[in-house]
């Protein structure tokens, strides 16, 4: 390993699921492999779903606790890192990797690029041909440390004049809402409701409603959260002061909404959101509320409306790359919180209570900047 780069590093790690986050401080940093790179990591959000990874309360597509999780779990999938070390050849196999690149540690870690879903450009579905895909929420240690080893084959090279801090909760939140709001296929002027618009997810889905073109409603609680919505210039519905949340959309939205994104976690948050759309209106759901959730609307609203209902798990590391590209230009503007490395504890109470205005970033380490020293080079 070269002299700049230590033996051991700081992690946050969970032995058991439920357990509590525990900082470890003589964890080893792994060398790079073949195809690998090594980055030390500057930034990362924190996202919902580590929180439920790390309460053992993450749902799978049945509905039922995903258990199949490496212990002891790293969280952290919106991470930004500097490559400080390649695996041997890659330099030489692959001049767009250098040492001194940014580059986003993202949920998708490792994709197979055969199966159906990677040969359609919708990898963050790999079903695995040859290898087992993994991620970096169940499979891999994420973000939640100092160092991390990324595929070069599946790399997410970011633009190097992007602001690191906003840029990292853009790889899994602001990716999902770009995503959502391309199902959501709303047109120029027409509405689009964001349910949880005030949280790490819903204040991204604003923003990408707006830049569409959208007339954008936000639905949250509380004067912080209306204050962040209004400012990026959309409306506002406090669902804590309104008696009837779905009557005074219809009413702003003159016959509902043409989409309506479900930020929220909480199994409330859905069952309304059919009702406020128009007809043949869609529904995009983007939380996981724990335990699975359902939606509480009746197929008889569904088929008389017409209504779409799309979910979507991230997006592709193209679409990841456009969303943080709209960031890099200041189209979208997230509103984010640096704390500490040492905060997460906190910031997990904190995301459980739906305290957070926008979304948290940890500052993980110090940036080495973009001239790391070529000796890095293994
Ligand atoms: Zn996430
Ligand atoms: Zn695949």
């Amino acid at each position: 390993m070269p002299p700049s780069i230590p033996t051991t590093q700081t992690v946050a790690l969970v032995r058991t699921l439920g357990g509590p986050v525990e900082f470890v401080h003589d964890y080893p940093v792994q060398l790079p492999g073949q195809d690998e790179v090594l980055a030390k990591v500057l930034y990362t959000g924190v996202c919902q779903s580590d929180l439920h990874t790390r309460a053992g309360t993450a749902a799978g597509a049945d509905g039922k606790p995903i258990t199949a999780i490496k212990l002891p779990h790293i969280g952290g999938h919106e991470g930004v890192g500097r490559i400080v070390a390649l695996g041997p050849g890659i330099g030489e196999r692959d001049p767009s990797i250098q040492i001194g690149g940014l580059v986003g540690i993202r949920f998708s870690s490792r994709v197979c690029r055969r199966c159906e879903y990677c040969l359609k450009g919708e990898e963050q579905y790999c079903q695995g041909v040859g290898i087992k895909p993994t991620n970096h929420l169940h499979h891999e240690d994420g973000a939640f440390q100092e160092y991390v080893c990324l595929d070069a084959g599946y790399i997410t090279l970011l633009p190097q004049d992007v602001d690191p801090v906003l840029a990292a909760p853009t790889l899994c939140a602001g990716l999902t809402a770009y995503k959502a709001m391309k199902n959501a296929e709303v047109g120029v002027g027409e509405w689009v409701v964001v349910v949880g618009a005030g949280g790490g997810l819903g204040q991204y889905a604003v923003q990408y409603a707006l830049a569409q073109g959208a007339r954008v409603i936000g639905v949250d609680g509380g004067q912080q959260k209306r204050d962040l919505v209004t400012s990026f210039g959309a409306q506002f519905v406090d669902f804590r002061e309104t008696p009837d949340v779905v009557s005074k959309v219809q009413e702003m939205t003159a016959c509902g909404a043409h989409a309506v994104i479900v930020a929220a976690a909480s199994s409330a948050a859905f069952a309304q959101a059919a009702s406020m759309l128009r007809i043949g209106g869609t529904m995009c759901l983007i939380g996981i509320p724990p335990g699975g959730g359902h939606i509480e609307t009746t197929v008889a609203e569904i088929v008389i409306k017409g209504i779409k209902i799309k979910g979507n798990l991230v997006g592709n590391l193209g679409e990841c790359l456009a969303a943080v590209e709209l960031v890099r230009t200041g189209v979208v503007k997230p509103k984010v919180y640096v704390r500490p490395f040492k905060d997460l504890p906190k910031v997990y109470e904190e995301l459980e209570r739906g305290d957070i205005a926008g979304r948290v970033v940890l500052k993980i380490g110090e940036d080495p900047g973009a001239n790391v020293e070529r000796a890095s080079k293994l």
